[in-house]
Protein backbone atom coordinates (compact mmCIF):
# COMPACT_ATOMS: atom_id res chain seq x y z
CA UNK A 1 0.00 0.00 0.00
CA UNK A 2 1.02 3.71 -0.69
CA UNK A 3 1.34 6.36 1.97
CA UNK A 4 -0.18 9.67 0.44
CA UNK A 5 0.66 12.20 3.11
CA UNK A 6 -0.08 15.88 2.71
CA UNK A 7 2.17 18.02 5.02
CA UNK A 8 0.10 20.53 5.55
CA UNK A 9 1.72 23.73 7.66
CA UNK A 10 4.41 20.79 8.18
CA UNK A 11 5.66 21.31 4.57
CA UNK A 12 9.22 22.63 4.53
CA UNK A 13 8.08 24.98 1.88
CA UNK A 14 6.77 28.81 1.20
CA UNK A 15 3.73 27.66 -0.38
CA UNK A 16 2.46 25.09 2.17
CA UNK A 17 -1.51 25.28 3.58
CA UNK A 18 -3.80 24.89 6.52
CA UNK A 19 -6.86 24.90 7.42
CA UNK A 20 -6.34 28.40 9.51
CA UNK A 21 -3.05 29.78 8.41
CA UNK A 22 -1.22 29.01 11.37
CA UNK A 23 2.47 28.52 11.70
CA UNK A 24 3.43 25.06 13.94
CA UNK A 25 6.46 25.78 16.10
CA UNK A 26 8.30 23.80 13.86
CA UNK A 27 8.43 25.00 10.63
CA UNK A 28 9.88 27.36 9.02
CA UNK A 29 6.54 28.64 6.98
CA UNK A 30 3.55 30.31 7.58
CA UNK A 31 1.12 28.58 5.52
CA UNK A 32 -1.81 29.80 4.07
CA UNK A 33 -5.16 29.02 4.97
CA UNK A 34 -7.04 27.09 2.88
CA UNK A 35 -10.05 28.51 1.28
CA UNK A 36 -13.37 26.54 0.51
CA UNK A 37 -12.46 26.24 -3.12
CA UNK A 38 -8.52 24.74 -2.37
CA UNK A 39 -10.47 22.08 0.62
CA UNK A 40 -12.25 20.48 -2.31
CA UNK A 41 -9.25 21.14 -4.88
CA UNK A 42 -6.81 19.03 -2.41
CA UNK A 43 -9.88 16.05 -1.72
CA UNK A 44 -9.68 15.67 -5.48
CA UNK A 45 -6.22 15.33 -5.36
CA UNK A 46 -6.34 12.19 -2.60
CA UNK A 47 -8.37 11.59 -4.96
CA UNK A 48 -6.37 11.44 -7.68
CA UNK A 49 -3.32 10.51 -5.85
CA UNK A 50 -5.32 6.99 -4.60
CA UNK A 51 -6.13 6.37 -8.86
CA UNK A 52 -2.62 7.10 -9.63
CA UNK A 53 -1.66 5.13 -7.14
CA UNK A 54 -4.20 1.66 -8.39
CA UNK A 55 -2.68 2.03 -11.90
CA UNK A 56 0.56 1.71 -10.42
CA UNK A 57 -0.34 -1.92 -9.23
CA UNK A 58 -0.42 -0.89 -5.85
CA UNK A 59 -3.25 -3.08 -3.61
CA UNK A 60 -4.23 0.02 -1.65
CA UNK A 61 -3.49 3.23 -0.11
CA UNK A 62 -3.17 4.71 3.18
CA UNK A 63 -4.21 8.17 4.45
CA UNK A 64 -1.92 9.96 6.71
CA UNK A 65 -4.46 10.97 8.96
CA UNK A 66 -1.97 11.27 12.04
CA UNK A 67 1.31 13.06 13.19
CA UNK A 68 0.22 16.41 12.87
CA UNK A 69 0.34 16.52 9.27
CA UNK A 70 -2.59 18.29 6.97
CA UNK A 71 -5.87 15.76 8.09
CA UNK A 72 -4.55 15.85 11.99
CA UNK A 73 -4.78 20.03 11.49
CA UNK A 74 -8.53 20.07 10.37
CA UNK A 75 -9.32 17.29 12.98
CA UNK A 76 -8.15 19.62 16.48
CA UNK A 77 -9.40 22.74 17.30
CA UNK A 78 -5.65 23.36 18.17
CA UNK A 79 -5.10 24.38 14.68
CA UNK A 80 -8.55 24.80 12.86
CA UNK A 81 -10.37 27.90 14.15
CA UNK A 82 -12.21 27.64 11.23
CA UNK A 83 -16.24 28.69 11.47
CA UNK A 84 -17.62 27.55 8.06
CA UNK A 85 -18.28 23.94 7.70
CA UNK A 86 -14.45 22.28 8.15
CA UNK A 87 -14.10 24.06 11.21
CA UNK A 88 -15.98 24.33 14.46
CA UNK A 89 -17.36 21.32 16.66
CA UNK A 90 -15.44 17.78 15.99
CA UNK A 91 -18.26 16.74 13.46
CA UNK A 92 -17.15 19.57 10.99
CA UNK A 93 -13.87 19.16 11.75
CA UNK A 94 -13.51 15.09 10.82
CA UNK A 95 -15.64 16.10 7.16
CA UNK A 96 -12.12 16.60 5.53
CA UNK A 97 -10.49 13.42 6.53
CA UNK A 98 -14.37 11.37 5.76
CA UNK A 99 -15.09 12.87 2.53
CA UNK A 100 -11.76 12.52 1.30
CA UNK A 101 -12.50 8.54 2.37
CA UNK A 102 -15.90 8.55 0.73
CA UNK A 103 -14.78 9.81 -2.26
CA UNK A 104 -11.62 7.18 -3.14
CA UNK A 105 -14.37 4.69 -2.10
CA UNK A 106 -16.63 6.03 -4.60
CA UNK A 107 -14.06 6.67 -7.41
CA UNK A 108 -12.26 2.84 -6.84
CA UNK A 109 -14.59 0.47 -5.59
CA UNK A 110 -14.78 -2.05 -2.89
CA UNK A 111 -12.09 -3.78 -4.48
CA UNK A 112 -9.06 -1.41 -3.27
CA UNK A 113 -7.92 -1.31 0.41
CA UNK A 114 -8.19 1.99 2.04
CA UNK A 115 -5.70 2.33 5.48
CA UNK A 116 -6.82 4.99 7.66
CA UNK A 117 -3.62 6.48 9.75
CA UNK A 118 -5.57 7.94 12.49
CA UNK A 119 -3.83 9.79 15.69
CA UNK A 120 -4.89 7.93 19.00
CA UNK A 121 -3.00 10.16 21.11
CA UNK A 122 -2.23 13.57 19.88
CA UNK A 123 -0.28 14.57 22.93
CA UNK A 124 -0.52 18.44 22.79
CA UNK A 125 -2.92 21.14 23.74
CA UNK A 126 -6.19 21.28 22.42
CA UNK A 127 -5.65 17.77 20.80
CA UNK A 128 -8.90 15.08 20.22
CA UNK A 129 -10.38 13.48 23.08
CA UNK A 130 -10.33 9.69 23.45
CA UNK A 131 -14.33 10.02 23.16
CA UNK A 132 -13.12 11.88 19.65
CA UNK A 133 -10.76 9.30 18.64
CA UNK A 134 -13.40 6.42 19.04
CA UNK A 135 -16.14 8.44 17.16
CA UNK A 136 -13.56 9.52 14.42
CA UNK A 137 -12.63 5.91 13.96
CA UNK A 138 -16.65 4.38 13.95
CA UNK A 139 -17.14 7.04 11.39
CA UNK A 140 -14.06 5.79 9.44
CA UNK A 141 -15.43 2.09 9.12
CA UNK A 142 -18.57 3.56 8.04
CA UNK A 143 -17.49 5.76 5.41
CA UNK A 144 -15.04 1.97 3.92
CA UNK A 145 -12.15 2.11 5.29
CA UNK A 146 -10.73 -1.74 5.79
CA UNK A 147 -7.49 -0.92 8.45
CA UNK A 148 -7.00 1.62 11.03
CA UNK A 149 -3.01 2.02 11.53
CA UNK A 150 -2.26 4.19 14.48
CA UNK A 151 -0.56 7.10 14.88
CA UNK A 152 1.19 8.22 18.35
CA UNK A 153 1.85 12.12 19.04
CA UNK A 154 2.28 15.45 16.77
CA UNK A 155 5.90 15.83 15.45
CA UNK A 156 5.30 19.05 17.50
CA UNK A 157 4.41 17.39 20.37
CA UNK A 158 7.34 18.50 23.45
CA UNK A 159 6.99 14.56 24.59
CA UNK A 160 9.21 11.73 22.84
CA UNK A 161 6.89 9.00 20.69
CA UNK A 162 9.78 7.12 19.29
CA UNK A 163 13.33 7.91 20.79
CA UNK A 164 15.12 5.24 22.51
CA UNK A 165 14.11 6.53 25.83
CA UNK A 166 10.57 5.42 25.31
CA UNK A 167 9.64 2.03 26.74
CA UNK A 168 8.98 -0.29 24.24
CA UNK A 169 5.70 -0.44 23.28
CA UNK A 170 4.54 2.06 25.43
CA UNK A 171 1.75 3.13 23.81
CA UNK A 172 0.23 0.18 22.92
CA UNK A 173 -2.66 0.67 25.28
CA UNK A 174 -3.68 3.07 22.80
CA UNK A 175 -4.56 0.23 20.05
CA UNK A 176 -5.91 -1.90 23.08
CA UNK A 177 -8.88 0.49 24.00
CA UNK A 178 -9.47 1.74 20.73
CA UNK A 179 -10.12 -2.30 19.42
CA UNK A 180 -12.95 -2.55 21.27
CA UNK A 181 -14.93 -0.15 19.78
CA UNK A 182 -14.32 -1.14 15.90
CA UNK A 183 -14.81 -4.40 13.73
CA UNK A 184 -12.50 -3.74 11.74
CA UNK A 185 -9.04 -4.40 12.69
CA UNK A 186 -6.30 -2.53 13.91
CA UNK A 187 -2.06 -2.04 13.38
CA UNK A 188 -0.33 -0.88 16.26
CA UNK A 189 3.16 0.73 16.01
CA UNK A 190 6.12 2.66 18.25
CA UNK A 191 8.55 1.47 19.92
CA UNK A 192 8.09 -2.44 18.79
CA UNK A 193 11.83 -3.43 17.46
CA UNK A 194 11.73 -7.04 18.14
CA UNK A 195 9.45 -10.27 16.79
CA UNK A 196 8.54 -11.67 20.70
CA UNK A 197 7.11 -8.27 21.28
CA UNK A 198 5.54 -8.03 18.34
CA UNK A 199 3.98 -12.06 18.82
CA UNK A 200 2.92 -11.24 22.11
CA UNK A 201 1.06 -8.05 21.32
CA UNK A 202 -0.53 -9.73 18.31
CA UNK A 203 -1.25 -13.16 21.07
CA UNK A 204 -2.75 -10.85 23.58
CA UNK A 205 -5.10 -9.41 21.32
CA UNK A 206 -3.66 -5.77 22.03
CA UNK A 207 -3.55 -5.19 17.92
CA UNK A 208 -4.33 -7.09 14.97
CA UNK A 209 -1.15 -6.31 13.52
CA UNK A 210 1.95 -4.69 14.26
CA UNK A 211 3.84 -2.03 12.25
CA UNK A 212 7.26 -0.86 11.97
CA UNK A 213 9.72 0.78 10.07
CA UNK A 214 13.28 1.35 11.19
CA UNK A 215 13.76 -2.22 12.50
CA UNK A 216 13.97 -2.78 8.85
CA UNK A 217 16.47 0.08 8.07
CA UNK A 218 18.79 -2.17 11.12
CA UNK A 219 18.03 -5.56 9.79
CA UNK A 220 16.88 -5.51 6.63
CA UNK A 221 16.40 -9.69 6.90
CA UNK A 222 14.34 -9.37 9.94
CA UNK A 223 11.23 -11.04 9.00
CA UNK A 224 13.49 -13.61 7.40
CA UNK A 225 15.30 -14.26 10.54
CA UNK A 226 12.41 -14.63 12.74
CA UNK A 227 10.66 -16.72 10.17
CA UNK A 228 13.99 -18.90 10.68
CA UNK A 229 13.67 -18.66 13.96
CA UNK A 230 17.13 -16.57 14.02
CA UNK A 231 16.05 -13.57 16.37
CA UNK A 232 19.13 -13.54 18.16
CA UNK A 233 21.08 -12.48 14.88
CA UNK A 234 18.91 -9.57 14.23
CA UNK A 235 20.42 -6.96 14.32
CA UNK A 236 18.23 -4.20 16.62
CA UNK A 237 16.74 -0.76 15.91
CA UNK A 238 17.90 1.01 19.28
CA UNK A 239 16.03 4.23 18.02
CA UNK A 240 18.58 6.37 18.01
CA UNK A 241 17.39 8.20 15.67
CA UNK A 242 20.94 8.77 14.70
CA UNK A 243 21.64 8.24 11.37
CA UNK A 244 17.77 7.91 10.05
CA UNK A 245 15.36 10.72 11.60
CA UNK A 246 18.43 13.29 12.40
CA UNK A 247 19.45 12.78 8.19
CA UNK A 248 16.33 13.53 6.78
CA UNK A 249 16.20 16.82 8.66
CA UNK A 250 19.64 17.46 7.83
CA UNK A 251 18.92 17.05 4.35
CA UNK A 252 21.50 13.78 4.54
CA UNK A 253 21.23 10.64 2.58
CA UNK A 254 18.90 8.03 5.45
CA UNK A 255 20.72 5.19 6.71
CA UNK A 256 21.10 3.40 9.94
CA UNK A 257 24.04 3.67 12.98
CA UNK A 258 24.20 0.07 13.46
CA UNK A 259 23.82 -1.03 9.55
CA UNK A 260 25.85 1.57 7.48
CA UNK A 261 24.72 -0.48 4.68
CA UNK A 262 21.08 0.63 4.89
CA UNK A 263 20.27 2.91 1.79
CA UNK A 264 23.20 2.42 0.13
CA UNK A 265 22.81 -1.58 -0.81
CA UNK A 266 23.88 -1.23 -4.18
CA UNK A 267 27.08 0.80 -3.23
CA UNK A 268 28.70 -1.80 0.07
CA UNK A 269 28.34 -5.27 -1.31
CA UNK A 270 29.72 -7.62 0.81
CA UNK A 271 31.33 -10.49 -1.66
CA UNK A 272 33.17 -14.06 -1.12
CA UNK A 273 36.26 -13.28 -0.76
CA UNK A 274 38.79 -14.92 -3.39
CA UNK A 275 41.73 -15.93 -0.84
CA UNK A 276 40.57 -16.49 2.83
CA UNK A 277 43.57 -15.06 5.04
CA UNK A 278 44.32 -14.43 8.57
CA UNK A 279 43.27 -11.54 10.08
CA UNK A 280 43.61 -9.53 13.33
CA UNK A 281 41.68 -6.53 14.71
CA UNK A 282 42.59 -4.97 17.28
CA UNK A 283 40.06 -4.02 19.94
CA UNK A 284 36.46 -5.31 20.09
CA UNK A 285 34.38 -2.06 20.61
CA UNK A 286 31.52 -1.44 17.86
CA UNK A 287 34.26 -0.31 14.61
CA UNK A 288 36.49 -3.17 15.51
CA UNK A 289 32.97 -5.80 15.88
CA UNK A 290 31.82 -4.60 12.31
CA UNK A 291 34.89 -5.00 10.57
CA UNK A 292 35.84 -8.09 12.29
CA UNK A 293 32.31 -9.78 11.35
CA UNK A 294 31.80 -8.27 7.80
CA UNK A 295 35.37 -9.59 7.48
CA UNK A 296 34.69 -13.40 8.70
CA UNK A 297 31.29 -13.28 6.41
CA UNK A 298 33.57 -12.53 3.62
CA UNK A 299 35.09 -16.31 4.51
CA UNK A 300 38.28 -14.87 6.28
CA UNK A 301 39.99 -16.23 9.55
CA UNK A 302 39.23 -13.67 12.12
CA UNK A 303 40.88 -13.26 15.50
CA UNK A 304 39.85 -10.28 17.64
CA UNK A 305 41.85 -9.05 20.77
CA UNK A 306 40.06 -6.44 23.30
CA UNK A 307 42.12 -5.14 26.15
CA UNK A 308 39.10 -5.18 28.44
CA UNK A 309 37.03 -8.45 29.77
CA UNK A 310 34.12 -7.31 27.59
CA UNK A 311 33.20 -6.44 24.10
CA UNK A 312 31.25 -3.34 22.90
CA UNK A 313 33.45 -0.37 23.67
CA UNK A 314 31.63 3.39 24.07
CA UNK A 315 28.35 1.28 23.43
CA UNK A 316 28.32 -0.35 27.29
CA UNK A 317 29.17 3.60 28.26
CA UNK A 318 26.11 4.79 26.68
CA UNK A 319 24.02 1.82 27.13
CA UNK A 320 24.42 3.14 31.39
CA UNK A 321 22.50 6.01 30.34
CA UNK A 322 19.05 6.32 31.71
CA UNK A 323 16.67 5.54 28.17
CA UNK A 324 19.95 4.64 26.61
CA UNK A 325 19.70 1.16 27.82
CA UNK A 326 18.71 -0.09 24.21
CA UNK A 327 22.57 0.39 22.99
CA UNK A 328 23.28 -2.87 24.53
CA UNK A 329 21.01 -4.52 22.05
CA UNK A 330 23.93 -3.53 19.26
CA UNK A 331 26.46 -5.52 21.28
CA UNK A 332 24.72 -8.49 22.13
CA UNK A 333 23.79 -8.65 18.40
CA UNK A 334 28.02 -8.91 17.59
CA UNK A 335 28.30 -10.96 20.40
CA UNK A 336 25.90 -13.86 18.96
CA UNK A 337 28.00 -13.07 15.68
CA UNK A 338 30.86 -14.01 17.13
CA UNK A 339 29.64 -17.36 17.97
CA UNK A 340 28.28 -17.93 14.60
CA UNK A 341 30.80 -16.99 12.25
CA UNK A 342 33.56 -18.58 14.39
CA UNK A 343 35.62 -16.00 15.49
CA UNK A 344 38.21 -15.73 17.67
CA UNK A 345 37.58 -13.69 20.59
CA UNK A 346 40.49 -13.16 23.19
CA UNK A 347 39.61 -10.54 26.33
CA UNK A 348 42.10 -9.23 28.63
CA UNK A 349 44.48 -9.47 26.27
CA UNK A 350 47.45 -7.05 24.39
CA UNK A 351 49.51 -8.19 21.54
CA UNK A 352 52.66 -7.40 20.32
CA UNK A 353 54.31 -7.36 17.19
CA UNK A 354 55.38 -10.64 17.15
CA UNK A 355 52.39 -12.23 18.12
CA UNK A 356 51.03 -9.72 14.91
CA UNK A 357 53.37 -11.10 12.43
CA UNK A 358 51.92 -14.30 11.98
CA UNK A 359 48.71 -12.83 10.43
CA UNK A 360 48.43 -11.34 6.63
CA UNK A 361 46.04 -8.64 7.99
CA UNK A 362 46.01 -6.10 11.43
CA UNK A 363 43.02 -3.78 11.46
CA UNK A 364 43.22 -1.49 14.46
CA UNK A 365 40.12 -0.20 15.93
CA UNK A 366 41.57 0.94 19.28
CA UNK A 367 39.06 3.59 19.23
CA UNK A 368 39.13 6.93 21.34
CA UNK A 369 39.92 8.51 24.29
CA UNK A 370 38.47 11.68 26.25
CA UNK A 371 40.44 14.63 25.44
CA UNK A 372 42.28 16.35 28.35
CA UNK A 373 41.62 20.12 27.97
CA UNK A 374 44.53 22.77 28.93
CA UNK A 375 43.01 25.02 31.62
CA UNK A 376 44.11 25.27 34.82
CA UNK A 377 43.04 23.17 37.59
CA UNK A 378 42.69 20.11 35.52
CA UNK A 379 44.93 18.04 37.87
CA UNK A 380 42.55 18.87 40.86
CA UNK A 381 41.07 15.83 42.49
CA UNK A 382 37.67 17.02 42.02
CA UNK A 383 37.85 16.80 38.07
CA UNK A 384 36.48 13.91 36.79
CA UNK A 385 35.65 12.73 33.38
CA UNK A 386 31.98 10.96 32.16
CA UNK A 387 33.52 7.59 32.41
CA UNK A 388 35.02 7.87 35.72
CA UNK A 389 31.22 8.52 36.69
CA UNK A 390 29.76 6.36 34.44
CA UNK A 391 32.00 3.55 35.91
CA UNK A 392 30.87 4.68 39.04
CA UNK A 393 34.64 5.64 40.27
CA UNK A 394 33.69 8.59 42.00
CA UNK A 395 31.40 9.74 44.57
CA UNK A 396 29.59 13.04 43.02
CA UNK A 397 29.12 16.34 45.45
CA UNK A 398 25.91 18.06 44.88
CA UNK A 399 26.85 20.91 43.07
CA UNK A 400 28.37 19.88 39.63
CA UNK A 401 29.70 21.86 37.04
CA UNK A 402 30.17 20.59 32.99
CA UNK A 403 32.55 21.72 30.87
CA UNK A 404 31.13 21.33 27.20
CA UNK A 405 27.38 20.83 26.33
CA UNK A 406 28.01 17.99 23.54
CA UNK A 407 25.38 14.87 23.71
CA UNK A 408 27.82 13.49 26.24
CA UNK A 409 27.30 16.51 28.94
CA UNK A 410 23.73 16.28 28.27
CA UNK A 411 23.66 12.57 29.31
CA UNK A 412 25.94 12.93 31.85
CA UNK A 413 23.77 15.55 33.74
CA UNK A 414 20.57 12.84 32.92
CA UNK A 415 22.29 10.41 34.50
CA UNK A 416 23.40 11.88 37.53
CA UNK A 417 20.13 13.80 37.80
CA UNK A 418 18.45 9.75 38.10
CA UNK A 419 15.09 11.24 38.38
CA UNK A 420 14.19 7.61 37.46
CA UNK A 421 12.92 6.92 34.43
CA UNK A 422 8.68 6.62 35.09
CA UNK A 423 8.68 7.49 31.20
CA UNK A 424 4.80 8.45 31.06
CA UNK A 425 4.39 10.51 34.32
CA UNK A 426 7.98 12.23 33.59
CA UNK A 427 6.55 13.42 29.99
CA UNK A 428 3.05 14.30 31.40
CA UNK A 429 1.23 11.53 29.43
CA UNK A 430 -2.58 10.74 30.72
CA UNK A 431 -2.60 6.96 30.72
CA UNK A 432 -6.08 7.10 31.72
CA UNK A 433 -6.99 9.25 28.71
CA UNK A 434 -9.33 11.31 30.63
CA UNK A 435 -8.12 14.63 29.27
CA UNK A 436 -7.88 16.47 26.00
CA UNK A 437 -4.72 15.10 23.45
CA UNK A 438 -3.82 12.55 26.38
CA UNK A 439 -1.92 14.98 28.30
CA UNK A 440 -1.29 15.86 31.67
CA UNK A 441 1.11 17.75 34.63
CA UNK A 442 4.38 16.21 34.22
CA UNK A 443 5.54 14.74 37.88
CA UNK A 444 8.99 15.26 37.85
CA UNK A 445 11.43 13.71 40.96
CA UNK A 446 14.06 16.69 42.05
CA UNK A 447 17.26 15.88 42.18
CA UNK A 448 19.27 16.59 45.17
CA UNK A 449 22.16 17.33 42.70
CA UNK A 450 22.38 20.89 41.22
CA UNK A 451 24.34 20.80 37.74
CA UNK A 452 25.55 23.78 35.46
CA UNK A 453 26.57 23.47 32.07
CA UNK A 454 28.86 25.93 30.21
CA UNK A 455 30.15 26.15 26.69
CA UNK A 456 32.49 28.24 24.80
CA UNK A 457 30.20 29.48 21.87
CA UNK A 458 27.34 31.66 22.68
CA UNK A 459 24.76 29.79 20.92
CA UNK A 460 21.52 27.92 22.37
CA UNK A 461 22.96 24.80 24.08
CA UNK A 462 22.08 21.73 21.84
CA UNK A 463 21.93 23.36 19.09
CA UNK A 464 24.46 20.84 17.32
CA UNK A 465 22.79 17.38 18.83
CA UNK A 466 20.69 15.99 15.82
CA UNK A 467 17.06 17.11 15.91
CA UNK A 468 15.38 14.32 16.92
CA UNK A 469 17.58 12.86 19.53
CA UNK A 470 17.86 16.30 21.09
CA UNK A 471 14.13 15.41 23.59
FE1 LIG B 1 17.04 2.58 14.39
FE2 LIG B 1 19.03 4.29 15.02
FE3 LIG B 1 19.14 2.77 12.83
FE4 LIG B 1 17.42 4.79 12.93
S1 LIG B 1 19.62 4.96 12.97
S2 LIG B 1 16.99 2.74 12.16
S3 LIG B 1 16.79 4.68 15.05
S4 LIG B 1 19.14 2.08 14.95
Amino acid sequence: AMQILHGGRYSNHPFCVSPSGLKSPISKFKPFKMSNWYINKTIKDYVKCAKLAKLSGYDGIEIMGSEGYLINQFIVKHTNKRTDKWGGDFKNRIRFPLEIIKQIRNSLGNDFLIIFRLSVIDLIDNGSTFEEVIYLANKLEEVGVDLITTGIGWHEARIPTIATMVPRANFIYLSQELKKYVKIPIATTNRINNPADAERIIANQQADFVMMARPFLADPYFVLKSLQGKDKIINTCIACNQACLDHVFEGKETSCLVNPSACRETELIVNKAPNSKNIAVIGAGLSGLAVATTLASRGHKVCIYESSNNIGGQFNIAAIIPGKEEFKETVNYYAQLIVTLNINLYLNTTVNDQQLAQYDEVIFATGTNARKINIDGIDNVKVVNYEDILNKQVNLGNKIIIIGAGGIAFDIANYILDRGNEFNSFWGIDTTYTKVGGITKSIINHSTKKITICQRSASRMGKNIGKTTFW
